[in-house]
Protein backbone atom coordinates (compact mmCIF):
# COMPACT_ATOMS: atom_id res chain seq x y z
CA UNK A 1 0.00 0.00 0.00
CA UNK A 2 1.52 3.04 -0.95
CA UNK A 3 1.15 6.59 1.31
CA UNK A 4 -1.61 7.82 -0.94
CA UNK A 5 -3.70 5.05 -1.04
CA UNK A 6 -2.95 4.36 2.97
CA UNK A 7 -4.09 7.62 3.86
CA UNK A 8 -7.19 7.62 1.82
CA UNK A 9 -8.14 4.19 3.82
CA UNK A 10 -7.71 6.16 6.98
CA UNK A 11 -10.06 8.67 5.70
CA UNK A 12 -12.67 6.03 4.80
CA UNK A 13 -12.60 4.33 8.07
CA UNK A 14 -12.58 7.78 10.24
CA UNK A 15 -15.52 8.97 8.11
CA UNK A 16 -17.23 5.66 9.33
CA UNK A 17 -16.75 5.95 12.23
CA UNK A 18 -17.50 9.12 12.54
CA UNK A 19 -20.43 9.18 11.40
CA UNK A 20 -21.80 5.97 13.31
CA UNK A 21 -23.06 7.51 16.39
CA UNK A 22 -24.65 10.42 14.33
CA UNK A 23 -26.15 7.69 12.09
CA UNK A 24 -27.59 5.60 15.06
CA UNK A 25 -29.25 8.78 16.64
CA UNK A 26 -30.82 9.56 13.51
CA UNK A 27 -32.28 6.08 13.85
CA UNK A 28 -33.30 6.46 17.00
CA UNK A 29 -34.97 9.55 16.59
CA UNK A 30 -36.82 7.71 13.63
CA UNK A 31 -38.14 5.06 15.91
CA UNK A 32 -39.32 7.19 18.06
CA UNK A 33 -41.22 9.45 15.93
CA UNK A 34 -42.54 6.55 14.60
CA UNK A 35 -43.90 5.19 17.66
CA UNK A 36 -45.17 8.61 19.06
CA UNK A 37 -46.86 8.60 15.77
CA UNK A 38 -48.66 5.12 16.65
CA UNK A 39 -49.72 6.49 19.88
CA UNK A 40 -51.42 9.65 18.25
CA UNK A 41 -52.64 7.48 15.26
CA UNK A 42 -55.82 5.89 16.73
CA UNK A 43 -57.12 4.84 13.72
CA UNK A 44 -54.97 2.10 11.70
CA UNK A 45 -55.46 1.14 7.99
CA UNK A 46 -56.14 -2.35 7.75
CA UNK A 47 -53.88 -4.33 5.35
CA UNK A 48 -56.34 -5.76 2.18
CA UNK A 49 -56.83 -9.20 3.43
CA UNK A 50 -55.43 -10.49 -0.48
CA UNK A 51 -53.44 -9.01 -2.73
CA UNK A 52 -54.35 -6.27 -5.32
CA UNK A 53 -54.51 -8.34 -8.07
CA UNK A 54 -57.00 -11.24 -5.94
CA UNK A 55 -60.15 -9.66 -7.96
CA UNK A 56 -58.86 -9.52 -11.63
CA UNK A 57 -60.51 -9.57 -14.15
CA UNK A 58 -63.36 -7.70 -12.37
CA UNK A 59 -62.09 -5.27 -10.26
CA UNK A 60 -58.61 -4.26 -11.45
CA UNK A 61 -55.25 -4.06 -9.86
CA UNK A 62 -54.63 -0.39 -10.32
CA UNK A 63 -58.28 0.24 -8.70
CA UNK A 64 -58.08 -1.64 -5.81
CA UNK A 65 -54.09 0.01 -5.34
CA UNK A 66 -55.31 3.59 -4.99
CA UNK A 67 -59.03 2.91 -3.36
CA UNK A 68 -57.37 1.00 -0.12
CA UNK A 69 -53.70 2.71 -0.57
CA UNK A 70 -54.85 6.57 -0.96
CA UNK A 71 -59.06 6.23 -0.51
CA UNK A 72 -58.96 4.15 2.72
CA UNK A 73 -56.05 5.71 4.46
CA UNK A 74 -56.95 9.46 3.99
CA UNK A 75 -60.09 8.36 5.73
CA UNK A 76 -58.12 6.46 7.97
CA UNK A 77 -55.64 10.11 8.40
CA UNK A 78 -58.67 12.24 8.46
CA UNK A 79 -60.30 10.42 10.78
CA UNK A 80 -57.57 10.17 13.06
CA UNK A 81 -56.89 13.91 12.53
CA UNK A 82 -60.23 14.82 13.80
CA UNK A 83 -60.58 12.84 16.63
CA UNK A 84 -57.11 13.63 18.06
CA UNK A 85 -57.17 15.52 21.37
CA UNK A 86 -61.00 14.98 21.79
CA UNK A 87 -63.14 13.06 24.29
CA UNK A 88 -63.77 11.19 20.70
CA UNK A 89 -60.71 9.53 20.87
CA UNK A 90 -61.36 7.64 23.75
CA UNK A 91 -64.72 5.77 21.66
CA UNK A 92 -64.18 2.47 19.66
CA UNK A 93 -65.19 3.02 15.49
CA UNK A 94 -68.58 1.20 16.50
CA UNK A 95 -69.38 3.74 19.24
CA UNK A 96 -68.71 6.83 17.22
CA UNK A 97 -70.80 5.22 14.02
CA UNK A 98 -73.70 4.08 16.44
CA UNK A 99 -73.91 8.02 18.11
CA UNK A 100 -72.98 9.85 14.84
CA UNK A 101 -75.51 12.57 15.45
CA UNK A 102 -73.34 13.58 18.28
CA UNK A 103 -70.12 14.15 15.73
CA UNK A 104 -69.11 16.47 13.49
CA UNK A 105 -69.47 15.86 10.03
CA UNK A 106 -65.55 14.90 9.65
CA UNK A 107 -66.20 12.22 12.11
CA UNK A 108 -69.70 10.99 9.83
CA UNK A 109 -67.60 11.29 6.63
CA UNK A 110 -64.09 9.90 7.58
CA UNK A 111 -65.51 7.65 10.10
CA UNK A 112 -68.17 6.15 7.89
CA UNK A 113 -65.28 5.63 5.16
CA UNK A 114 -63.07 3.50 7.31
CA UNK A 115 -65.70 1.72 8.79
CA UNK A 116 -67.04 0.58 5.20
CA UNK A 117 -64.17 0.00 3.40
CA UNK A 118 -62.48 -1.92 6.29
CA UNK A 119 -65.85 -4.52 5.75
CA UNK A 120 -66.05 -4.18 2.26
CA UNK A 121 -62.29 -6.02 1.80
CA UNK A 122 -63.20 -8.77 3.99
CA UNK A 123 -66.62 -9.00 1.87
CA UNK A 124 -64.84 -9.93 -1.71
CA UNK A 125 -62.27 -12.58 -2.41
CA UNK A 126 -60.60 -14.36 -5.06
CA UNK A 127 -62.57 -16.62 -6.97
CA UNK A 128 -65.82 -15.36 -5.11
CA UNK A 129 -69.11 -15.43 -6.13
CA UNK A 130 -71.74 -18.48 -6.79
CA UNK A 131 -74.06 -18.27 -4.16
CA UNK A 132 -74.59 -18.62 -0.36
CA UNK A 133 -75.44 -21.70 1.74
CA UNK A 134 -77.21 -22.55 4.86
CA UNK A 135 -78.95 -20.12 6.97
CA UNK A 136 -78.41 -16.72 4.74
CA UNK A 137 -79.50 -18.84 1.59
CA UNK A 138 -82.29 -19.80 3.40
CA UNK A 139 -83.15 -16.05 4.72
CA UNK A 140 -82.33 -14.30 1.02
CA UNK A 141 -85.38 -16.85 -0.39
CA UNK A 142 -87.67 -16.44 2.38
CA UNK A 143 -87.62 -12.51 2.08
CA UNK A 144 -86.82 -11.87 -1.74
CA UNK A 145 -88.31 -15.52 -3.09
CA UNK A 146 -85.65 -16.44 -5.09
CA UNK A 147 -81.70 -15.66 -5.06
CA UNK A 148 -81.88 -13.94 -8.65
CA UNK A 149 -84.69 -11.78 -7.37
CA UNK A 150 -82.84 -10.50 -4.43
CA UNK A 151 -79.39 -10.02 -6.94
CA UNK A 152 -82.12 -8.06 -9.14
CA UNK A 153 -83.00 -5.97 -6.05
CA UNK A 154 -79.53 -5.64 -4.65
CA UNK A 155 -78.07 -4.18 -7.80
CA UNK A 156 -80.87 -1.85 -8.51
CA UNK A 157 -80.76 -0.30 -5.33
CA UNK A 158 -76.79 0.56 -6.40
CA UNK A 159 -77.42 1.66 -9.89
CA UNK A 160 -80.22 3.69 -8.34
CA UNK A 161 -78.21 5.51 -6.14
CA UNK A 162 -78.00 9.07 -7.08
CA UNK A 163 -74.06 10.64 -6.90
CA UNK A 164 -71.85 8.46 -4.11
CA UNK A 165 -72.80 5.86 -1.99
CA UNK A 166 -73.56 2.14 -1.03
CA UNK A 167 -75.97 -0.54 -1.38
CA UNK A 168 -76.71 -2.87 1.47
CA UNK A 169 -78.11 -5.77 2.52
CA UNK A 170 -79.34 -5.30 6.25
CA UNK A 171 -80.65 -7.67 9.13
CA UNK A 172 -83.53 -5.19 10.48
CA UNK A 173 -85.47 -6.66 13.40
CA UNK A 174 -84.92 -10.69 12.07
CA UNK A 175 -85.74 -10.14 8.44
CA UNK A 176 -83.15 -9.04 5.27
CA UNK A 177 -83.66 -5.78 3.77
CA UNK A 178 -81.78 -3.94 0.79
CA UNK A 179 -81.61 -0.26 0.73
CA UNK A 180 -78.76 2.09 0.06
CA UNK A 181 -76.97 5.26 1.68
CA UNK A 182 -75.52 8.43 0.14
CA UNK A 183 -71.23 9.40 0.72
CA UNK A 184 -70.10 7.37 3.36
CA UNK A 185 -73.23 7.02 5.92
CA UNK A 186 -73.88 3.54 6.92
CA UNK A 187 -76.81 1.52 8.10
CA UNK A 188 -75.88 1.25 11.96
CA UNK A 189 -75.69 5.08 11.65
CA UNK A 190 -78.62 7.12 13.96
CA UNK A 191 -78.64 9.51 11.55
CA UNK A 192 -79.55 6.66 8.72
CA UNK A 193 -82.88 6.88 6.85
CA UNK A 194 -82.16 3.09 6.20
CA UNK A 195 -81.29 0.91 9.38
CA UNK A 196 -79.80 -2.04 10.18
CA UNK A 197 -77.06 -4.34 10.59
CA UNK A 198 -74.99 -4.92 7.41
CA UNK A 199 -74.51 -8.19 6.08
CA UNK A 200 -73.14 -7.33 2.08
CA UNK A 201 -72.26 -3.68 1.24
CA UNK A 202 -71.55 -2.25 -2.13
CA UNK A 203 -69.35 0.80 -2.90
CA UNK A 204 -70.94 2.47 -6.07
CA UNK A 205 -68.81 5.26 -5.65
CA UNK A 206 -66.84 6.15 -9.10
CA UNK A 207 -63.82 5.92 -7.28
CA UNK A 208 -64.46 2.20 -6.97
CA UNK A 209 -65.00 1.56 -10.79
CA UNK A 210 -64.18 4.28 -12.38
CA UNK A 211 -60.53 3.07 -13.88
CA UNK A 212 -62.14 0.12 -15.66
CA UNK A 213 -65.81 0.50 -16.38
CA UNK A 214 -66.07 4.15 -16.81
CA UNK A 215 -69.90 5.33 -16.61
CA UNK A 216 -70.54 1.87 -16.81
CA UNK A 217 -71.61 1.93 -12.86
CA UNK A 218 -74.43 -1.18 -13.66
CA UNK A 219 -71.80 -3.29 -15.58
CA UNK A 220 -69.26 -3.10 -12.67
CA UNK A 221 -71.97 -4.09 -10.30
CA UNK A 222 -73.05 -7.12 -12.52
CA UNK A 223 -69.67 -8.27 -12.30
CA UNK A 224 -68.99 -7.75 -8.93
CA UNK A 225 -71.30 -10.84 -8.12
CA UNK A 226 -68.28 -12.94 -9.12
CA UNK A 227 -66.15 -11.77 -6.02
CA UNK A 228 -68.63 -11.77 -3.20
CA UNK A 229 -67.21 -13.64 -0.31
CA UNK A 230 -70.15 -15.62 0.33
CA UNK A 231 -68.58 -16.94 3.78
CA UNK A 232 -67.74 -13.69 5.37
CA UNK A 233 -71.70 -12.47 4.68
CA UNK A 234 -72.89 -15.72 5.78
CA UNK A 235 -70.79 -15.43 9.22
CA UNK A 236 -71.92 -11.97 9.72
CA UNK A 237 -75.76 -13.05 9.42
CA UNK A 238 -75.42 -15.73 11.78
CA UNK A 239 -73.65 -13.35 14.37
CA UNK A 240 -75.70 -10.64 13.75
CA UNK A 241 -78.38 -9.86 16.52
MN1 LIG B 1 -64.59 3.58 -1.76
Amino acid sequence: MNRRKFLYSVAAISTVSAMEPFSKNLKYISNNFERSKNIMAKFELPPLPYSYDALEPYIDKMTMEIHHDKHHAAYVNNLNKAVEGTEMASKSLDDLITNISKYPAAVRNNGGGHWNHSLFWTLMKQNGGGEPTGLLSDAIKSSFGSFGEFKTQFSNAGATRFGSGWAWLVKQNGKLAIGSTPNQDNPLMDIADFKGTPILGLDVWEHAYYLKYQNKRAEYIENWWNVVNWAEASKRFSEAK
